[in-house]
């Protein structure tokens, strides 16, 4: 079981197209904090925030959207859908000065789960630029 933990930690930071921990989110194998739910995508409080409000949106199938630069022109519609949806949670959140989306994509983007991801930020002044 230590093997399997070791090699699944490792696995974390690599597009490997193993499940990730948003699969057992998905399935409810972890508990998370949902603020909203559709057929398509599932929004989740961040377990580790950066802001005061920090929501993470994902599509339910992740149809190969381990990250965004593997999108091709059939997830158009989903990935339209995620931004769309970051917007309306954005409001169901009271979000009403402005926030962040964010999408990290591979090594030099930090991104740690693939499974593609929005990271919907905001409840202070964000900085700018980035680190
Ligand atoms: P990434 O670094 O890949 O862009 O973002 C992954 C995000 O998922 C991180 O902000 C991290 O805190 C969050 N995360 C990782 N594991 C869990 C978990 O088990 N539950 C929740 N709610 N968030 C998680």
């Amino acid at each position: 079981a230590n093997e399997e933990a070791a090699a699944s930690a490792a696995s974390a930071l690599r597009d490997t197209g193993a499940p990730t921990v948003f699969d057992r989110i998905l399935s409810k194998q972890i508990r998370s904090t949902v603020v909203y739910e559709d057929k398509k995508v599932l929004a989740f409080r961040d377990i580790s925030p950066q802001a005061p409000t920090h929501i993470i949106l994902i599509p339910k199938e992740r149809d190969g959207l381990t990250r965004l630069s593997k999108a091709e022109e059939r997830h158009e519609e989903i990935l339209g859908h995620l931004l769309y949806t970051a917007k309306v949670v954005a409001k169901q959140e009271g979000l009403d000065d402005g926030y962040r989306i964010v999408i990290n994509d591979g090594p030099d983007g930090c991104q740690s789960v693939y499974h593609l991801h929005l990271h919907l930020l905001g409840g202070r002044k964000l900085g700018w630029p980035p680190g």
